[in-house]
């Protein structure tokens, strides 16, 4: 998987969508531990998700 393939993979993940058919998600797991730079993405990902969460909480939005 190339890093264009994990990155939609992982933004699918984090808004609990399915992940695409061509990525399981062992094979994300690997790439991430292996992809410095797909791991800083997903931390980002679920950094902005739990933001959101929180505003969502907080004004009563979505
Ligand atoms: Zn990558």
């Amino acid at each position: 998987m190339d890093c264009c393939d994990a990155r939609t993979a992982i933004s699918a993940r984090a808004d609990g969508e399915a992940l695409p058919p061509n990525v399981p998600g062992y094979a994300l797991d690997a790439h991430v531990r292996g992809c410095e730079a797909c791991r800083r993405f997903d931390e980002g990902v679920r950094r902005l998700k739990e933001l959101a969460a929180g505003l969502d909480g907080a004004w009563g939005v979505g």
